[in-house]
């Protein structure tokens, strides 16, 4: 048996993903915290229990993320891009553009067929285009980020939200909101807008399909629509796991890639 252990620390939320000869045991998702060490002991220490096996079983553990180098009992940390490409693929193997958005930055990840990194392009410098952006949108109309696929795929045409900065774009969302204009067409232009500007970023790597969405954004079926719009091509998400914990699977089969090395088989 090789059992091995992914812990993506992230900005907003971690994640921690156990696998036993290649097949996914067991995720858990939790808040992430102001103690990266003590959220990535609490979250490994779920999905193992989860998963009903012992630490001592687990013949490797990568950390990754943005608390990456926190997750003290790993046994080696790779950058969260390299983790998302392979678990990607690893997920779905037809992947060669991989889509992160999280909850504080937005990565465009080009891989080749085996999951390796071809070329990326990151945006942490500004919130529009990000999890944060829709989370203080969804603020804004008092509505669960969750619920805004819904308003959507409602009926009413998107209004324009000229703003490219999110602290303006809150300001017209609230203008918007007093001049009466209904909820679908303001969701509707929010979540364009947000591809308009994640769509410019995956420009400059390539749209080379498929084109796969991970991280905590992906969830939602409304900006993976307006995505697969803007771009002209279909947006997949990995089936049967939630697209947030992509990277922690990634770390995960990473994990049993040094395992095999070490054992002169990678
Ligand atoms: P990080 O690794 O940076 O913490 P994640 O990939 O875990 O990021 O994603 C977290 C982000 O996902 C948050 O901004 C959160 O608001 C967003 N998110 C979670 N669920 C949904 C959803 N259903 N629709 C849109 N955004 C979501």
């Amino acid at each position: 048996m090789l059992a091995t252990a992914g812990v993506d620390i992230g900005s907003t939320t971690s994640k921690a993903v156990v696998m036993v000869d290649e097949r996914i045991v067991s995720h858990v998702i939790g808040a992430s915290s102001t103690n990266p060490s003590r959220t990535a002991e609490q979250i490994f220490e779920a999905a193992l229990g989860q998963a009903g096996i012992a630490r001592a079983e687990i013949a490797c553990v990568v950390g990754t993320g943005y608390g990456r180098t926190r997750v003290t009992f790993a046994d080696l940390d790779i950058s969260e891009i390299t983790c998302h490409g392979r678990g990607a693929s690893f997920l779905h193997p037809a992947a060669r553009t991989v889509l992160d958005i999280g909850g504080q930055d937005t990565k465009v990840i080009s891989i080749d067929d085996r999951g390796n990194l071809l070329d990326f392009a990151m945006n942490d410098k500004c919130a529009a285009g990000t999890g944060r952006f829709l989370e203080a949108m969804a603020r804004s109309l008092e509505m669960p980020v969750a619920s805004m696929a819904d308003e959507y795929f409602r009926e009413g045409s998107p209004c324009t939200i000229s703003s490219m900065c999110s602290v303006f774009a809150e300001s017209e969302v609230i203008n918007l909101i007093h001049d009466g204009v209904p909820l679908p067409c303001i969701v509707k232009g929010l979540l364009q807008s947000l591809a308009n500007r994640v769509s410019a970023q995956v420009r400059r790597v390539g749209v080379t399909e498929q084109v796969v969405m991970t991280g905590g954004v992906a969830k939602n079926a409304g900006v993976r629509h307006a995505l697969s719009a803007k771009l002209g091509v279909p947006v997949a998400v990995c089936a049967g796991i939630d697209p947030q914990v992509v990277g922690a699977v990634g770390a995960a089969v990473l994990a049993a890639d040094q395992v095999m090395k070490r054992r002169g088989k990678g």
